[in-house]
């Protein structure tokens, strides 16, 4: 690309961070704006398995596959899925020592980890911590301007939505809203497991374990140190998240009306809720509508969930997004004229991501319905099928 285009990223998430350090690896400036006030300001979430094809290819475009290495836990990519008598339906284990493949396998990484590792790869004052971007507008001669909320306003040559399913920037370009995906998510996180929680950390085992019926699940995840992150889920209507019925600063009566939703399912099930710590919070499910894409927009594209925000069962949308970031960069590299390289961008990303959130949609309305263990035992005897998943 010719001379240097200003190039504004809304949101440091995995999306916005990947596209920020490509385009440092290829000596290429860019600003990223982003609402929280610093990198500790929330937590970041649970583990996330790295896909070859997508998380990884990022990572090696950004120079950075090696440093992930060491601060990923593939001794986790063991999947258990189980119905709510703790039957086991499907075991996967994790690879063993010996038997590793690092081109094939998927590596878990917790995501405070992955995103300190971008962070730690940007120069100083690329990232805007406490700049949330109030509203975006195509200004004088076209060019996209920010305003933030502070009132400041700031106009650049290239403005990069990646800031995920609430997106400021994404009615510059479409007019789709995320839809409700009818299933809600309760967070709840064991500390100390392997000491405190024996029995827990041995149902669960060393990676990820679905516990499926009655349209419901229970989905526990090893986290590095020594925690397991718990989603209990459960078809519910829009407003259940809001209800205040499982309030966050409330933990001891969410947890006894979230154990309600479960009542006659094994007790060392339950027991992921019962003796999880700290707050338990809801999160209502949303995805936007499969195939999303919009018309070319003169120097506005989107990135991540910004783009094809889809539910997490392809455990797909932090892999897309990263990958989503990587190619945006290389495309500015490979270009000079900014549409081109925006249209090079977009062309394989659409089709990629209708891919990936038609697999999300459809799995989320398997394992929701009352055969739902059925369904998922027979995609993951699929998706594992010649690297040791059997079903029981
Ligand atoms: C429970 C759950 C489990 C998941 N598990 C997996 C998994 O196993 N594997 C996987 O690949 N994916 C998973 N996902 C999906 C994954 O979390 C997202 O797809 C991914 O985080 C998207 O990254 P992003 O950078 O596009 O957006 P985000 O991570 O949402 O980042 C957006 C950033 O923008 C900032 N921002 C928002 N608005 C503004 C504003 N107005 N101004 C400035 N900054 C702003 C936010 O603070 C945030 O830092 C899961 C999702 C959920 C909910």
């Amino acid at each position: 690309m010719s001379g240097a285009p200003r190039i504004a990223i809304v949101g440091g998430g995995l999306g916005g961070l990947t596209l920020a350090r490509v385009l440092h690896v290829h000596g290429i400036a860019s600003t990223v704006y982003e609402l929280d006030a610093s990198a500790t300001a929330r937590d970041q979430g649970g583990s996330l398995d790295l896909d070859p094809e997508s998380g990884q290819r990022a990572l090696l475009h950004a120079g950075l596959l090696e440093e992930f290495r060491p601060l990923s836990r593939p001794e986790d990519g063991e999947l258990r899925l189980l119905d709510k008598d703790a039957a086991v339906g499907f075991r996967s284990p994790a690879p063993e020592p010996g038997e590793r493949d690092e081109g094939k396998e998927r590596p878990e990484i917790d995501r405070r980890a992955l995103r300190d590792l971008l962070l730690g790869s940007l120069p100083e004052g690329t990232v805007r911590w406490g700049h949330k971007v109030r509203a975006v507008a195509l200004g004088v001669a076209g060019r996209p301007t920010l305003t933030l909320s502070d009132g400041r306003t700031v106009e650049t040559d290239l403005l990069v939505g990646a800031d995920g399913a609430w997106s400021r920037v994404r009615p510059l370009v479409s007019d789709a809203d995320p839809v409700y995906s009818g299933v809600s998510y309760v967070d709840c996180l064991l500390h100390d497991v392997d000491a405190r929680h024996p029995a827990v950390a041995e149902l669960v085992g060393r990676g990820t374990m679905f516990a499926l019926a009655d349209e419901k699940g229970l989905i526990a995840q090893r986290n590095g140190g020594d925690r397991i992150r718990v989603y209990a889920a459960a078809k519910a209507p829009e407003e259940w998240s809001r209800s205040g019925l499982i309030d966050p600063a409330d933990p001891v009566a969410a947890r006894k009306r979230l154990l309600d939703l479960f009542p006659d399912w094994d007790e060392g099930l339950r027991a992921l809720i019962a003796d999880s710590d700290g707050p338990l919070v809801p999160r209502p499910i949303h995805a936007l509508p499969i195939g999303h894409r919009w018309d070319r927009t003169p120097g506005v594209t989107l990135v991540g969930d910004a783009a094809h925000l889809m539910s997490p069962f392809a455990g797909a949308g932090a892999n897309l997004a990263m990958l989503d970031g990587a190619e945006l960069a290389l495309a500015l590299t490979t270009h000079n004229d900014l549409e081109t390289a925006l249209n090079a961008y977009e062309t394989p990303m659409f089709p990629r991501a209708e891919e990936a959130a038609a697999q999300s949609a459809d799995n989320l309305t398997g394992f929701f319905r009352p055969d739902g263990l059925r369904i998922a035992c027979d995609t993951f005897t699929a998706v594992t099928s010649g690297s040791g998943g059997e079903a029981r």
